[in-house]
């Protein structure tokens, strides 16, 4: 109200109080937004609160793969160890701390296997069996979400939903049936192919444009999800690809994790302005991905610059010298900073083009390496807060945070389910 009277004062002088009164009440503008006075520690622990109250999804965890790399036993990892385990970017702790409340865990299939898909299905069946059986041994903290009402359900429970998308279709291989195979072990969403052209489409990551989009086989792929409830995830795809799955899908599909490729032009992987814009036509949500590389072009280019150093002096960054050398390179070529206002950043260029109604999270945490991959701010599942209060000084509303954290992935799930009641 102090900032209404200040207004009435000023404009008394000028004899239009009667004027100015009205258009208070008409338009209720003059005062200014809550959070425009919090303080910072208040805005920040309002951004807290509204991770907690709100429901908060992530297009995409891949939890599983790092466990599997590790040889995941479940006796093991669930004797004590991995609950808060501090490895990673995702563990129990963590996610609470951070209000996630459903993580996507990616059942992720490396380009590798798609030369041997009865190795891919086997690799995609132990990730599945592993992520159930997460949920079996720990119920009062993990449950399985096979439907947004089962995850809508868990929330209330106060358990952590481990809802699943399969990263790759390759374990489809060359029979329609396995669609429903997937369907019946609990994918709710396959991204059609990883770094390299598939059976199924072609990829942003291969230059050899094996189909020009969508293969015969891959059109009735996305028909047989279609018809399932299986949403078809176009993150990785070639934009030929993209363009052909929005004119043949008859549901909303998502990127489970993209970002603008405006701010990183070099990368293909992330989409175009057009391609955000015909999402949002099609109804679909884009999971903006946290990957530094994916966020900024210097970031990729500093990435592409220390990959040449390691290649002229034959080393790989896992050798024990390549960290010094990567250390004195930085000296004189610092690694360009990112953090939560950079996601902030992604997430207003996809709002202005597709709209608040299409937007949300695919962090890819447990997938990028972790560390200096990931911004500062928002370096592990904990931190989702920080990205909050970000939206909430750039004057995002609570209803249009709720939907970026969850809202809008719940909508396209639904109607991808609907489709899937009607359809025959
Ligand atoms: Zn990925």
């Amino acid at each position: 109200m102090k900032y209404c009277s200040t207004f009435l004062a000023r404009f008394n002088r000028h004899g239009i109080k009667v004027i100015l009164v009205f258009g208070l009440v008409l338009f209720g503008c003059a005062d200014k937004r809550p959070v425009d006075r919090m303080s910072d520690s208040e805005l920040r622990a309002y951004a807290d609160t509204l991770a907690h109250r709100y429901l908060v999804t992530d297009g995409h965890v891949d939890l599983p793969f790092r466990l599997k790399v590790k040889n995941f036993r479940i006796e093991r990892e669930y004797m004590g160890i991995p609950i808060d385990s501090g490895e990673g970017d995702f563990d129990y702790v963590r996610a609470r701390k951070g209000g996630l409340d459903a993580p996507f865990m990616s059942i992720y299939i490396p380009a590798s296997y798609q030369q041997l898909p009865d190795m891919g299905r086997v690799l995609a069946d132990s990730m599945i069996n592993m992520v159930q059986g997460i949920a079996a041994h720990l119920p009062d903290k993990f449950a399985l979400a096979n439907s947004t009402e089962e995850m809508q359900q868990n929330f209330k429970a106060g358990k952590i939903s481990l809802p699943m998308g399969m990263e790759n279709g390759a374990p489809v291989g060359n029979d329609l049936a396995n669609v429903k195979y997937f369907y019946d072990r609990g994918i709710r969403y396959i991204t059609l192919t990883h770094s390299k052209d598939n059976q199924i489409c072609d990829s942003s990551g291969d230059t050899t444009r094996t189909w020009g989009g969508l293969s015969p086989f891959g059109r009735q792929v996305v028909a047989e999800m279609n018809r399932l409830g299986i949403m078809v995830d176009i993150s990785h795809v070639d934009d030929s690809t993209f363009y052909q799955v929005m004119k043949l899908t008859q549901v909303p599909c998502i990127a489970s994790h993209s970002s603008c490729r405006s701010f990183a032009p070099n990368v293909r992987r992330d989409m175009t302005d057009d391609m955000i814009r015909a999402l949002g036509k099609n109804g679909g949500v884009m999971m903006i991905n946290f990957y530094t590389a994916f966020l900024s072009g210097d970031v990729w280019r500093h990435n592409r610059q220390v990959d040449s150093l390691l290649r002229a002096n034959g080393l790989s960054s896992s050798d024990s010298t390549a960290k010094s050398l990567i250390a004195e390179f930085r000296k004189t070529h610092p690694k360009p900073l990112t953090d939560a206002q950079t996601v902030a950043n992604h997430i207003d260029r996809a709002v202005s083009l597709a709209g608040i109604d299409h937007v949300g999270l695919g962090s890819d945490y447990d997938g990028v390496d972790g560390g200096e991959n990931l911004p500062d701010g928002l370096k592990d599942v904990s931190q989702y807060p920080n990205l909050i209060y970000e939206l909430l000084k750039r004057g995002y509303s609570e209803s249009d945070i709720e939907k970026i954290c969850s809202g809008n992935l719940i909508r396209v799930w639904k109607q991808a389910e609907e489709y899937a009641r009607n359809a025959h």
